[in-house]
Parts: C-alpha cells; structure tokens; sequence
C-alpha cells in the first residue's frame, strides 16, 4: 500500500503561507497583484482563470482579469501586455494558453517582462532554470517538487523517469529533478522500450496525457509515482496518466487525481506572484 501525497493537504499549506507573507507584505504598502489574460471562450480555460482569481481572492492579493473577445489581434494583445508590464502594482501577468490558432503563442510569451513571467515560460526564465539561477519556476514541476519534499524523498541519486517531454512539464521537471541530483531520463513517443525504461525508476513521473497509461508492469516496486495528467476516462471521470488502482499497490507513494499535483499549480502560481510582489517591495524600499 503506497502513502498517497495529498495534493490538496499541501497546497492549502503552500498557500496559507503566501498568505500570511502577502499581510507581511501589505503592511510595508505592497499587495501583489496579479493580471490575468483571456482570449476568446474556452470553458476549461475560463475555468481555470476563476480558480487562479478565486486563488489570488484568498490569499489577499489583488487580481485584474482582461477577457479579450476571440478576434482580438496579436498587435491588441501585445500593446495588452505592453500595459502591464509598465503597470507598476502589477507584479505577474499570466495569458491563459492555449491561445485562438491566429494568435503566435511563443510572441506572446516572449513580449511578457521576465520580471513578471510567473508562469517561468518566458525563454529568459526557461534558461535561468537551465543553469539553476532562477527566481521563478514553471508552477506544475515546482508543484511535483514541493510534493516531493513534503513526503520527504531524497532524489539525490535515484532513478528519475519522465514521461512527457513539453516545455510546460516534462522538460522543466527533468531539470528541477537534475538540480537536486537524481540521475534524470526523459521519455518520449519516440522512446524505445518504454516498460523497460520506466520499470527502473525510483521516481516516476508521468505528464503523457493520456488517461490511465502507466500500468502496474511500467513500475519497480517501491517506486514513487507523481501523476501530472488530467484526462477524462471511458466514463467521463477525471483521471490521471497513471492507472492508479493498478500502480498504488506496487508504489512506496503516489499522487491521486484528482487532488495531486493538480492543486499544487495554483499554488506555485501565488508563490511566484509574492516573489516579484517582494522584489518589487526590495527595490521600493532601496529607493
Ligand atoms: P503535451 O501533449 O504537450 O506533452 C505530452 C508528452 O507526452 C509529449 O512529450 C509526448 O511525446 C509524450 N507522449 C505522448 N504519447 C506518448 C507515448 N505513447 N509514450 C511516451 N511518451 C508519449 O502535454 P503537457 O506536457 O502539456 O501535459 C501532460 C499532461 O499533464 C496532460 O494530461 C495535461 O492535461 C496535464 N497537465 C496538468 C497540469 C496540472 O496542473 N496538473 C498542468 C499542465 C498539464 P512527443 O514529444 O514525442 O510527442
């Protein structure tokens, strides 16, 4: 029987902390704030906006939510962006992806001041992470790592295997697991013996996004498995990448889904939002 990492346990505790540090903050005469971008109707994008302005809510921040109508245009988004990132109580500007198919997502990333990229999808931010100076994670690898310590596993030295290799969690979550000294393989489509690969690994994390897809044979006994995925299985439940009923016997701990990593990204998203809030503060007070 596996320790299952309660996603939902750990946030609540990540965040009670951001909230305690943002009053810290609030009496020095700074309240983070948090801009939100959204283009057109995406109901899961619309839902996850109201979850991160419901977030930012709760903690005491302040957010700003600018719904753009679909047929916005790259130049109306970008002059957007360009406002806030000179808007000075705005301390991190988020653009929902994915954007409508007409607008160029890697622009708009790179038009979005580093200094208040608190998604770290910025390519300043991603190379900061690279060489392991940075101020800003990506918000779901840091999640899985705060996961990680909570349980109070060493990477150090172990077998770390990712699956999934996008620039949002597999890339940057093989380097969060590589800064901290596991000895790090990242999986792909292209993989060959992928069973094989994954039936080593001490860690095991699966961000695929495919519904159920690491079975019971894909996993060494006594692993911990961190499930990135969110999909909808045959019956329409939410389901992780990991076929949890399968794995959770063989695994020393796992996450569930829902209520695993899923929580922690809001979660790393209102730590990011107070770093640059306490930077901005910094830089105040020197002046
Ligand atoms: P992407 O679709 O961008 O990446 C999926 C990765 O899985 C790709 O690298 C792909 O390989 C790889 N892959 C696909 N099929 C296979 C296969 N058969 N064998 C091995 N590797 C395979 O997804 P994301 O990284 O954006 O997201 C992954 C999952 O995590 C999704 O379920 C998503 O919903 C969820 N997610 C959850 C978040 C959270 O807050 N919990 C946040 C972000 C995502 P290749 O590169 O070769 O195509």
């Amino acid at each position: 029987m596996a320790v299952i990492i309660s996603g939902k346990e750990v946030s609540a505790k990540v965040r009670a902390e951001v909230k305690a540090e943002c009053e810290q903050l609030k009496e020095k005469g700074v309240t983070p704030g948090l801009a939100v971008i959204i283009v057109g109707n995406d109901p899961a994008s619309r839902v996850y906006v109201n979850n991160k302005k419901k977030a930012c809510a709760e903690v005491g921040f302040v957010s700003e939510e600018y719904a753009l109508p679909e047929e916005t245009s790259q130049e109306e988004l970008l002059q957007l962006i360009d406002q806030l990132n000179h808007k000075p109580e705005i301390d991190g500007i988020l653009c929902q992806l994915p954007l409508p198919k007409h607008l160029d997502e890697k622009a708009v990333i790179n038009a979005i001041a580093p200094e208040k990229d608190v998604d770290a999808f910025h390519p300043s931010n991603v190379g900061k992470i690279m060489i392991g100076d940075y101020r800003f994670l990506p918000c779901t690898p840091a999640g899985v790592m705060e996961l990680i310590h909570h349980a109070g596993i060493d990477v150090s030295g172990k077998n770390c295997v990712v699956i999934g290799r996008s620039n949002i969690v597999g890339k940057p979550m093989a380097m969060l697991l590589l800064h901290e000294n596991g000895t790090v393989t990242i999986c792909h489509s292209r993989t060959k013996n992928l069973k094989e690969v994954c039936a080593n690994a001490d860690i095991l994390v699966a961000a695929v996004g495919k519904p159920k897809f690491v079975k019971a044979d894909m996993v060494k006994d006594g692993a911990v498995v961190l499930d990135v995925g969110i999909n909808r299985d045959e019956n329409g439940k939410l389901c992780g990448d990991v076929d949890f009923k399968e794995v959770e016997p063989k695994a020393s701990y796992i996450t569930p889904v829902p209520g695993g990593v899923g929580p922690m990204t809001i979660a790393m998203l209102m730590k990011n939002t107070l770093t640059a809030a306490i930077e901005r503060g910094a830089s105040l007070s020197a002046n």
